[in-house]
Formats: structure tokens, C-alpha cells, sequence
């Protein structure tokens, strides 16, 4: 069981490599952005809720998200490890992902922490924005979402070097090279 978690600011890449983790490790992907923004499209109330967030380039609220969470753990059948893109944002997430997972008998085992230049985040941000139109990756709500990284998710990487978890990767460059730095970090804690 290898449970890792992805970390970065917004459009390190962190979707981009996943996919290819999953890939080839054949491990489970949760992406609590792809989540939320399955519910929007759905048009639930959960999805209603988290748009107004969203569009506001703020996070949801730690208690709601962590039910949201705790949800997908417990829709998990059987797997080989997951990988959590984009949780967790906050301290607060942090600690309840270490008791979700503890009572399932498991733990986070690695922090694989994109780093990427902030000018090059936002050309690509900007870019995703016209590719896909996603709503959010537009110029004002990129920079409330940077500044929400900055002062909310930032934090965890002092968190997760507490623990001994935390590993940094060079998020630009050649997408094979990151996937490469990554790999090793995922087969070198494997062992
Ligand atoms: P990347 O481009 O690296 O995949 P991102 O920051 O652009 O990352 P998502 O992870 O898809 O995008 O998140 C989009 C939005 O969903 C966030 O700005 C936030 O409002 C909300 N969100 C996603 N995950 C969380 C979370 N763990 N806690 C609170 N809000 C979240
Ligand atoms: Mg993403």
C-alpha cells in the first residue's frame, strides 16, 4: 500500500503527473478539485456550494471538505495505494488525513512537492483558462488562488518535512523528467 500525496501550488502539474502515476503504478487517483468539480457539473448543493468558492479563487471550508473526503475513502473498494491531488490544502486537512487514513490502517507514506516558478504557473494557468475555459483560471481569481496557497497551503510543506515526508521535484521542464524525479522518490520509499 503506497499512499502519496501530491503537492503544489495551482499549476504545478499536479493533475498532469498523477494521471501518469496512476498510470504506472496502477494506483488510485483522488483529485478533490476533479471532485468538486464533478458536483458542480451535476448541479448538486454540494456543487452549488463549492462554486461559490471556487469562482471566489478560495478554498472550501476544511470541515466540509474533509467529509467530502472521508466520503471518497470510504467509496474505495480495493486498491493498491492512492494518490491525493490536491488535498491537503490546510494544517487542518492534513491532520484529518493522517486519521481518516490511521483508521483504515494506513498512513501517507511520501510528500512529492511540485515546485514550479510563479510566473511560469500563471502563463500556464492562463493558458489552461482559454484551452478548457475553466472558469476559475482567469487572471484575478489566479491570483487570490496563489495568494490562498501562499498563506494556507504553503505551511504544510514545514509540516510534512517534520515528518520526514516531504521530497521536492523540479515541476517544469520536460514532463518525462518530472514523471522520472518523481518515480524514483515513489521506488526508492517502496523499497
Ligand atoms: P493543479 O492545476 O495543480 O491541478 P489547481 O489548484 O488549479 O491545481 P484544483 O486542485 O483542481 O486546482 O482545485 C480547484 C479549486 O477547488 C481550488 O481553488 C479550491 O477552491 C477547491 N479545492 C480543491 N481541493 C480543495 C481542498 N482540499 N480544500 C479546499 N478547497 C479545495
Ligand atoms: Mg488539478
Amino acid at each position: 500500500m503506497l499512499n502519496s500525496v501530491i503537492f503544489g501550488a495551482p499549476g504545478s502539474g499536479k493533475g498532469t503527473q498523477s494521471e501518469r502515476i496512476v498510470e504506472k503504478y496502477g494506483i488510485t487517483h483522488i483529485s478533490t478539485g476533479d471532485v468538486l468539480r464533478a458536483e458542480i457539473k451535476k448541479g448538486t448543493e454540494l456543487g452549488k456550494t463549492a462554486q461559490g468558492y471556487i469562482d471566489q479563487g478560495q478554498l472550501i471550508p476544511d470541515r466540509l471538505m474533509i467529509d467530502i473526503l472521508g466520503n471518497v475513502l470510504d467509496g474505495i473498494k480495493e486498491s493498491k495505494g492512492v494518490i491525493f491531488d490536491g488535498f491537503p490544502r490546510t494544517i487542518t486537512q492534513a491532520e484529518a488525513l493522517e486519521k481518516l487514513l490511521a483508521e483504515r490502517g494506513q498512513e501517507v507514506a511520501v510528500m512529492i512537492d511540485l515546485e514550479v516558478p510563479e510566473e511560469v504557473l500563471i502563463t500556464r494557468l492562463i493558458n489552461r483558462g482559454k484551452q478548457t475555459g475553466r472558469a476559475d483560471d482567469n487572471e484575478e481569481t489566479i491570483k487570490k488562488r496563489l495568494q490562498v496557497y501562499h498563506t494556507q497551503t504553503y505551511p504544510l510543506i514545514e509540516w510534512y518535512k517534520e515528518k520526514q515526508k516531504h521530497h521536492v521535484v523540479k515541476g517544469y521542464g520536460e514532463l518525462d523528467d518530472i514523471l522520472a524525479d518523481i518515480c524514483s522518490i515513489i521506488d526508492t520509499t517502496r523499497k
